[in-house]
């Protein structure tokens, strides 16, 4: 065997896993049916802006062990997720709070917002949430529900609220401070000069060969090393043979604007019904950006099918039972191991990408 390791996939899980073994003096060989490094945090060089190829990415975590490895490859900005909502021409702030609630109602303390929801969720005769919108409903109040929820939600998962489970929103962040930062994280930040330059720095001195694809040569490469690390998605490794694991896709339409600010924020969600799309990117926000011209992407939520770029896991009922009996397969395989997030059908966050991935160097190596 040539190689210790083959890693399918040079996503942030393979190319930890594949600097952790290159480091420990293992032979590796990293290979991606893509023509780059990096997988979905990928970014491109356009007119010197860092664009997101598969979509904003925003580092964040509270564990100090994963942001003092991360800061191992890239040196990290200060940028901090606040998000706006566009709905109709009105601006409001996200996640929800005390400038959202004062924008909505006019209302100036904690306790007059609180008696506000409280208000409209009494009217809406909620007690019990059985779905989305009632959830919704009883986090913020029917207005943020109508006008910042229930056309972005929609548009999210192609369905109406009140036919989504109320688990997907469980966690909205409401909060009655005057406090804008979205993520709940000790450490937030994007690497300075692109993720992909990040991804470079992890794959110093590893072998990588772009544009293979495993499962169209497997045989050639299952014979190249002892054992192999695979990340790209488990129902393909083995032909959809119990059928399709489903997921949301998204479509990303970005443009180049000669003009220096369109909208003055990394991001804008659109949340109402009519706009067919959810969120405008504009990249050159993520790092404080003062090229001439700007880029921008539009993002469409669609339904995923075979060939689109598979995105967001479908965590219902039906896909779980579909995906354990991939998992069953994957567990009886002696030379695979699967991770990441099309491996194991999750959805991942950077951090916990990067856990899991030095979990298994702490196992294996
Ligand atoms: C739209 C979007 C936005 C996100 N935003 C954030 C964010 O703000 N913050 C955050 O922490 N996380 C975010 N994430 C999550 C983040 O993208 C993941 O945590 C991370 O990219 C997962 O890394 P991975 O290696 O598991 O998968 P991937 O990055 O998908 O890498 C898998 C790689 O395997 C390759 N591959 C697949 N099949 C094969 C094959 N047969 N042969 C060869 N190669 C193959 C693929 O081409 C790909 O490069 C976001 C995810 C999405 C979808």
């Amino acid at each position: 065997m040539k190689y210790d390791y083959l890693v399918v996939g040079a996503g942030l899980f393979g190319m930890v896993f594949a600097h952790e073994a290159a480091a420990k003096g293992k032979k590796v060989l990293v290979i991606d049916k893509r023509p780059h490094i990096g997988g979905n945090i990928y970014t491109e060089s356009v007119e010197g802006i860092n664009v997101h190829k598969y979509g904003a990415h925003i580092f964040h975590t509270n564990d100090k062990r994963i942001w003092d490895y991360a800061n191992r490859f890239a040196q990290f900005n200060r940028f901090t997720n606040s998000p706006v909502a566009n709905y109709k021409g009105e601006l409001y702030s996200l996640p929800f709070n005390m400038y959202t609630f004062n924008k909505m109602w006019g209302v100036v303390t904690p306790d007059e917002a609180k008696a506000k929801i409280e208000a409209q969720r009494l009217a809406a005769g909620i007690t019990e949430p059985k779905n989305l919108e009632e959830q919704a409903i009883s986090l913020v109040g029917s207005d943020i529900y109508e006008k910042l929820v229930k056309g972005y939600t929609r548009k999210q998962w192609g369905r109406p609220c009140d036919q989504l489970p109320s688990f997907i929103i469980k966690r909205l962040p409401v909060r009655f401070t005057f406090d804008n930062n979205y993520f709940n994280a000790l450490y937030q930040g994007i690497p300075i000069g692109g993720y992909t330059k990040m991804a470079e720095n992890m794959l110093s001195g590893v072998e990588v060969e772009l544009g293979c694809d495993f499962l169209s040569d497997r045989e050639k490469y299952t014979a190249l090393a002892g054992k192999i690390i695979y990340t790209g998605a488990i129902d393909a490794f083995y032909g959809y043979k119990y059928g399709a694991l489903e997921y949301r896709s998204v479509r990303f339409d970005t443009k180049v604007l000669d003009t220096p600010n369109f909208q003055g924020n990394a991001v804008v969600n659109y949340t109402d019904d009519e706009t067919p799309y959810t969120r405008i990117i504009e990249h050159k926000f993520f790092e404080f950006g003062t090229q001439p011209k700007t880029v921008i992407s539009y993002e469409y939520s669609s339904e995923w099918k075979k060939g689109d770029e598979p995105y967001y896991p479908v965590n219902d009922e039906k896909n779980g039972e579909l995906y354990n009996k991939y998992k069953a397969l994957a567990q009886s395989e002696s030379k695979v191991i699967f991770g990441g997030r099309l491996g194991e059908y999750k959805y991942y966050d950077m951090d916990k990408v990067i856990e899991s991935a030095l979990n298994l160097c702490a196992k294996l190596l």
